[in-house]
């Protein structure tokens, strides 16, 4: 058999920056390109530093939008990369808005540290606007259950993984000296029974399976239970006027949660407290949602029909200027607050999150998963202190942790996924080592004697 091979470059034993190259003799092809979150100056290097010249590529893929697997695209096109890129229609909608903020973002970050006197190749911006509107332009599309060409030698096919708006499991089948191996790239699997979208749909057999493992140690609430436990945690700040900040992504969890508010209020179960959300993308990202019924499932088509805007509620106020986001900080509470970034990362948040943890009348609601070295994770592990903007800021907010509202699988979706697909070979990805190695011992519990989970930069023969 000749070449055939598959490297894994991100997402490789932690959550973010996924990306991975394909190999063969007649093709090169990157399947995502997402950005590394974590510790600033190690992420920066790993996306400053693409493993492969863009220009020997011959195509991508992109499972979804969402930042971790799609945010260093514009490296590529900024590289001299010139290819399509394959992704549903949603996918590149949501990509155009996505892509131009993080550029925008960080042309502004590097202005910053440039007037307070930084200097050096870590505070350069990875690319540049145009970078991403060239990436966008070279996006072509398919609808789900649709086969296409990806390059000589590699075919693919989308499936409905259920994760957010336009996400795919893409199946690919690699043709190699008469040789043909089929792939379930499964990052990231989203859950049955959400509201909004489409449960995932299981793909065909494959021989070997890329499998996400971010919470293949742990199982979810259901979701019902979770919208009356949020009710009584907002309730609860509401009573002693406290601000209630949630840290969430402009993608996904922003229009769950607010469909989940909606339904509270429907049923009567909402506290009256005015909600904010503080950002400008998640406005537009939720523009975009309006425009995509084809990914919505049953429900929410329903709901459509009866709320022509499910997503918005009377107490709800979208805020797009800066200066409408800092007058939040003098307005007293209770009110919530939910912006971006999920991790806390960066974005409007931070002074959220600055202004109102040294208080004890106020909350923080984590409903995302917050990556190792995060200052989301700092605060789920309620450090005493946290560093926000340079500053040590004492946390004295109650912290309170929900994971119902996450669009990824827990671990029995993960298993049923496998059970479905019936791979030969599992290899693990975008998941820390604990929550693998559990999900690894379940995998091999139900018959699935070959799981790895591949390091950075490992080969393999598919
Ligand atoms: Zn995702």
């Amino acid at each position: 058999m000749g070449l055939m091979q598959w490297t894994f470059w991100g997402a490789a034993r932690e959550v973010t920056g996924s990306n991975h190259l394909i190999e063969t003799s007649g093709a090169r092809v990157v399947m995502d390109c997402g950005l590394f979150q974590g510790r600033r100056e190690e992420s920066r290097a790993k996306n400053q530093q693409l493993p492969y010249d863009p220009k020997s590529l011959d195509a991508v893929v992109l499972g979804h939008a969402h930042t971790d697997h799609s945010g260093n695209l514009p490296s590529l096109a900024g590289g001299g990369y010139a290819g399509d890129v394959h992704c549903t229609s949603a996918t590149r909608d949501l990509c155009a808005i996505m892509l131009q903020d993080s550029a925008m973002l960080q042309e502004k970050d590097a202005d910053y540290l440039r007037r307070r006197g930084h200097k050096g190749p870590l505070i350069e911006p990875l690319y540049t606007t145009e970078d991403a509107q060239r990436i966008v332009a070279q996006a072509v599309t398919h609808d789900y259950h649709r086969p296409f060409q990806v390059h000589d030698g590699v075919y693919a096919t989308f499936y409905d993984a259920g994760h957010i708006l336009g996400s795919a499991l893409t199946r690919l089948e690699i043709e190699e000296g008469g040789v043909k191996r089929s792939v379930v790239y499964a990052c990231d699997l989203g859950r049955s029974g959400m509201p909004i979208l489409r449960d995932p749909e299981p793909p065909p057999h494959a021989d070997v399976m890329v499998l996400e493992s971010t919470y293949g140690d742990r199982l979810h609430q259901p979701l019902v239970d979770a919208e009356d436990e949020l009710a009584a945690h907002l309730s609860r700040a509401a009573a002693r006027k406290g601000k209630v900040v949630i840290p969430a992504f402009s993608l996904g969890r922003t229009q769950e949660l607010l469909y989940s508010m909606h339904k509270l209020v429907d049923r009567g179960k909402m506290p009256r407290i005015p909600v904010y959300v503080d950002s400008p993308l998640s406005a537009n990202v939720t523009d975009i949602f309006r425009r995509h019924p084809e990914c919505f499932d049953k429900d929410m088509n329903e709901h459509l029909l009866v709320h022509p805007d499910p997503l918005g509620f009377s107490e709800l106020h979208t805020i797009r200027n800066v200066e409408d986001s800092k007058k939040l900080n003098n307005m007293p509470g209770p009110m919530v607050i939910v912006s971006a970034s999920g991790m806390a990362e960066g974005g409007r948040v931070l002074h959220h999150l600055a202004n109102t943890i040294s208080d004890p009348a106020n909350m923080v609601l984590v409903v995302g998963f917050m990556a190792e070295n995060t200052l989301g994770r700092r605060i789920v592990e309620k450090r005493p202190e946290v560093r926000i903007y340079g500053e040590s800021v004492p946390l004295r907010a109650e912290v309170v942790v929900m994971n119902a509202f996450s669009a990824h699988g827990d671990q029995a979706d993960l298993l049923r996924l496998a059970g479905q697909v019936k791979p030969d070979r599992i290899y693990l990805v975008h998941g820390e080592p604990a929550a693998q190695a559990a999900l690894q011992a379940k995998l091999r519990e139900a018959g699935f004697t070959n799981v790895e989970a591949p390091a950075r930069g490992q080969k393999i023969q598919l």
